[in-house]
């Protein structure tokens, strides 16, 4: 990384260490770091104190603040963590340290300018989630096997949509593809019934962290 990039400022809403509650890094310690803000509004968006606030830092400090933790891997979420430009130095500077970098994102922001060494986990928003208009289709384009791709599922409607689109833009040829239910909405066994009785290639997940601690701020 270029040394002055570690002066770059971020407005970041929090660093903290916990299980990975999703996708194959789950189970895995790893340092989190949510970003503050985010252009879209789902209806069953679960991290909203996210939206405003935080506290600005540079990317030296956020640096500091994970190797305080013992793991290398790392995930970068909001928010929407690529609605802040300084996002992908974030990235590059957290790779260049040798960390283990996965990135959630939303899917309605360009994905092609993250560094290649980044694990993109990117969201597919399903209709009932409000915001089924924001997917950047171009940005499957650029998924590989290193990323993954999520659609959370809030009704027998949001699974119909998301085996159309599996079909329509073969998405399992392009990387894994994890479908999860939306807490409180979707029986997690109903929806995986549903998967199996359709024998679609998708993982099935739900959300570890939620488990362990229910919908605890910094778990
Ligand atoms: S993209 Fe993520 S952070 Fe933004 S509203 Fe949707 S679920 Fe919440």
């Amino acid at each position: 990384m270029v040394e002055n990039h570690r002066q770059l400022t971020l407005k970041v809403s929090e660093i903290f260490y916990s299980v990975q509650g999703e996708a194959s890094r789950v189970g895995l310690p790893t340092v989190f770091v949510r970003l503050t803000g985010c252009p879209l509004r789902c209806t069953w968006c679960d991290t909203a104190y996210a939206f405003t606030g935080g506290e600005t830092q540079t990317i030296g400090q956020v640096l500091y603040e994970v190797a305080k933790h013992p793991t290398h891997h790392v995930c970068v979420s909001g928010g929407e963590p690529l609605a802040q430009k300084n996002c992908l130095p974030l990235l590059t500077a957290l790779c260049d340290d040798g960390c283990d970098v996965s990135l959630e994102t939303s899917g309605a922001l360009d994905i092609s300018a993250v560094d290649p060494r980044v694990s993109r986990i990117m969201d597919l928003k399903a209709p009932d989630s409000g915001e089924v208009g924001r997917n950047r289709l171009a940005n499957l384009a650029h998924l590989t096997h290193r990323d993954e791709l999520k659609i959370v599922i809030a009704s027998r409607g949001d699974y119909e949509w998301a085996k159309e689109q599996l079909r329509e833009h073969a998405l399992t040829d392009k990387c894994p593809v994890l479908f999860s239910p939306v807490a409180g909405q979707l029986e997690p066994r109903q929806l995986a019934e549903w998967i199996l009785t359709d024998g679609l290639p998708v993982r099935f997940q739900v959300q570890l962290h939620k488990i362990l601690w229910g919908n605890m701020k910094g778990k």
